[in-house]
C-alpha cells in the first residue's frame, strides 16, 4: 500500500493545456482532481500570448479526455484543420472544459503553489515515507493555504519563468536596473502594447520561433508607425535555423514564420546582429547601448536601443519542489529519463519517441512533472505531447500498468533537423532530417546516426518522402 491508494484528491499544478487534460483524465476514471492554478483565470501562461497563432492546428491541441467531456456537454470541436490563436484555445476550448462541473468544482483559481512537501517528512526522512500525503502550500489573495493530496502532478510550465538576456545563463549587467525596458515574451506589438514599441528603436534578442513572430509583427508596425526600426541580436554564427524547415515542415504555420522572417531579411529592414552574447545594459543618452562579450579581440555594441524584447527561453521552477526527491536533466533541467529523448544538442529531429508514466517519474513515488515542465529548457514541446504524458501518468496512478505502459505518440513532423540546419545543410529528399549523422548521439538518436550512416533516412522519417504523422522518433 502506499498514499495514493488513500481517498484524498490528486494534485494538479497549473491549470494550462496540459493540467486540464490531466483533470479530465482523473474525471474519466472516477478520481478526484484538486487543480491550482496561479492566475485569476485558467490558462495564465497562455493569456500573455493570446494574440499569436499557433502552428499547430486543432487536431492537435485537444486532448482527448477533455474532448469526451466536453462533447457530452455539447460542445462544438471547432474545425481541425483551422489554426487557433493562443486566446482562442483558452475561450473556445480551455475555459468551457474548466466550467464543467466536474472539473469547476475542483479548479482553485487565484492559488500560486509555492512548496510540496510530505506530511511530517522533509527530503531526508526515508521510513513510511510513501504513505505520507503529500502538501501543496499555496499563496492566495486571502492568505497561505494548505492542501493534503495523494499525488501530484506538476504541470506549472515554464514560460513564467523566462531566461535572462544575460548569454551566460544570468542576469546581464543591468538587466535589472534597466527592466522597464525589457518585456520577456512575446508582447502584442500591434495591439494592447503597441504604443510602447511605435516609433522607437526595438531589439529582439533570440533565434527561435518567438523572436521571429514578433519580429514579423514589429515589421508591420513598422509599416504602420514611422519611427519603428528592428534590430535582431543572435548568439550564433548562423541564422539559418530561426527560418525553420519552409515547405518541408509537417506543420505550414510554423514553416511559413521561417518563410517570412527569411524574406523580412532579404528586404533589408532588419538590422541583424549574429554571434551577439549580451553581456551588458548601458544608459547612452535616451536610449540603451547593449553590449555583447568580446569576439575576435572586439567588444560589439548595439547603440540606440528603446526597447528590447528578451525571447530567451524559458526554464523551470525548480524551487516548488526543493523538498521532494526529485531527479532533473542537469543541462536541460528536464526529468531526468527524458533528457535523452529530447536533448536539443542531441536530437536531430522534431520527433521525440513516445513516452509516459516511467520517463516521468521522480524517486519521489507519487510525484510526475508533466507538460512543459517536463522539458525543462528544452523548447520542442507540443500538447500533443503533453497529452499522452497525462494519459499514462494517470492511468499509472489508477493502478492500470497496461494502459499507463501502452504509449502511443503521434506528431506532426517537423521536417526539421536544426541541429543540422545550424550549419545550413539543405534537406534532402530522402532524409527528413538531412544531413550526416550526428556525432556522439545518445539513446534513440543512435539509432538515427546509425541509419544515416548506411545512407537511411533518420528516426522518425521514412522513406522516401517524410512521413506527416511520424509515429515515433526511433520506433
Ligand atoms: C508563443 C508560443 C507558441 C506555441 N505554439 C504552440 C503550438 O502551436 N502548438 C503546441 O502544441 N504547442 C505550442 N507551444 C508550446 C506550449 O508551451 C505548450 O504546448 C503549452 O502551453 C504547454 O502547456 P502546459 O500546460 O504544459 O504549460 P503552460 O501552458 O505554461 O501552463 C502552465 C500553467 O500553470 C500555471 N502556473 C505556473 N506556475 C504556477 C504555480 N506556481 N502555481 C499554480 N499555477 C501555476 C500557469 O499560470 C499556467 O496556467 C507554444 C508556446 C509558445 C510560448
Amino acid at each position: 500500500m502506499n498514499v495514493t491508494d488513500i481517498n484524498l484528491p490528486v494534485a494538479v499544478l497549473g491549470a494550462g493545456p496540459v493540467g486540464l487534460a490531466a483533470a479530465a483524465h482523473l474525471v474519466a476514471r472516477g478520481m478526484t482532481p484538486l487543480i491550482f492554478e496561479a492566475s485569476e483565470n485558467v490558462a495564465g501562461n497562455l493569456a500573455t500570448y493570446r494574440h499569436v497563432r499557433l502552428f499547430s492546428p486543432w487536431q492537435y491541441n485537444v486532448d482527448k479526455a477533455a474532448l469526451r467531456l466536453l462533447v457530452d456537454a455539447g460542445w462544438p470541436m471547432p474545425a481541425e484543420d483551422d489554426l487557433p490563436a493562443a486566446g482562442e484555445i483558452i475561450d473556445q476550448y480551455l475555459q468551457p472544459l474548466a466550467q464543467l462541473p466536474a472539473i469547476a468544482a475542483h479548479l482553485k483559481l487565484g492559488h500560486r503553489v509555492v512548496q510540496v512537501s510530505r506530511q511530517g517528512f522533509d527530503k531526508v526522512k526515508t521510513r513510511g515515507r510513501e504513505l505520507a500525503p503529500f502538501i501543496v502550500r499555496a499563496v492566495t489573495a486571502s492568505g497561505e493555504r494548505e492542501y493534503f493530496v495523494s499525488a501530484v502532478i506538476d504541470a506549472t510550465g515554464t514560460w513564467s519563468h523566462p531566461n535572462p538576456l544575460g548569454a551566460s545563463g544570468i542576469d546581464a549587467i543591468g538587466e535589472i536596473t534597466h527592466a522597464a525596458r525589457i518585456a520577456y515574451g512575446m508582447p502584442d506589438v500591434l495591439g494592447a502594447e503597441r504604443h510602447r514599441y511605435a516609433g522607437q528603436r526595438v531589439l529582439v534578442a533570440g533565434s527561435g520561433h518567438s523572436a521571429a513572430g514578433t519580429l514579423i509583427a514589429l515589421a508591420q508596425l513598422a509599416e504602420e508607425e514611422p519611427g519603428t526600426t528592428l534590430v535582431w541580436a543572435v548568439r550564433g554564427a548562423a541564422i539559418e535555423k530561426a527560418f525553420g524547415g519552409g515547405s518541408a515542415d509537417g506543420l505550414p504555420a510554423r514553416g511559413a514564420l521561417g518563410t517570412r522572417l527569411k524574406a523580412l531579411q532579404a528586404s533589408g529592414k532588419l538590422e541583424i546582429h549574429t554571434r551577439f552574447r549580451i553581456h551588458a545594459l548601458e544608459v547612452e543618452g535616451n536610449a540603451l547601448r547593449v553590449v555583447g562579450d568580446e569576439v575576435d579581440g572586439n567588444s560589439p555594441v548595439i547603440d540606440g536601443v528603446d526597447q528590447i524584447v528578451a525571447s530567451t527561453g524559458a526554464r523551470p521552477n525548480l524551487e516548488l519542489t526543493r523538498e521532494l526527491r526529485v531527479r532533473h536533466d542537469p543541462w536541460l533541467e528536464s526529468t531526468d529519463a527524458l533528457a535523452p529523448l529530447i536533448d536539443p544538442n542531441e536530437h536531430s529531429c522534431g520527433t521525440v519517441r513516445p513516452h509516459g508514466h516511467r520517463e516521468l517519474a521522480h524517486p519521489e513515488p507519487g510525484y510526475y512533472a508533466v507538460g512543459a515542465k517536463s522539458y525543462g529548457r528544452a523548447t520542442n514541446f507540443l500538447m500533443a505531447t503533453g497529452y499522452e504524458q497525462v494519459r499514462s501518468v494517470v492511468a499509472a496512478l489508477a493502478g492500470d500498468l497496461a494502459q499507463a505502459d501502452d504509449v502511443q505518440l503521434e506528431l506532426p513532423e517537423t521536417g526539421v533537423c536544426s541541429t543540422r540546419l545550424e550549419y545550413g545543410v539543405q534537406l534532402t529528399p530522402t532524409s527528413c532530417c538531412g544531413g550526416p549523422a550526428p556525432a556522439g548521439s545518445a539513446a534513440c538518436c543512435v539509432q538515427d546516426a546509425d541509419a544515416k550512416t548506411q545512407g537511411k533516412a533518420g528516426c522518425g522519417c521514412s522513406d522516401p518522402v517524410p512521413s506527416l504523422k511520424a509515429k515515433s522518433c526511433c520506433a
